[in-house]
């Protein structure tokens, strides 16, 4: 599994680390953003969130485009 993000860059050779759970490309250490995600759970009525976060890995583009303003 070659990072895509380094494949640009012509480094085919890094390992990637996890799948980008926005896009669906594959990411390598350098390139992917591990971040907490919070687990909503179904509460009657409503939503509530969950105690402990989970995690999720998106890659640096997908990361920039969800933390521009
Ligand atoms: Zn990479
Ligand atoms: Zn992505």
């Amino acid at each position: 599994m070659a990072c895509y993000d380094c494949i640009q860059e012509n480094r085919p050779d890094t390992v990637g680390i996890g799948i980008c759970t926005r896009c669906g490309l594959a990411t390598c250490h350098d390139h992917a953003r591990v971040l907490a995600a919070h687990v909503q759970r179904a509460n009657g009525m409503g939503r509530t969130t969950g105690p402990r976060t989970a995690r999720r890995v998106v890659c640096h583009t997908c990361h920039a485009a969800e933390t521009a303003h």
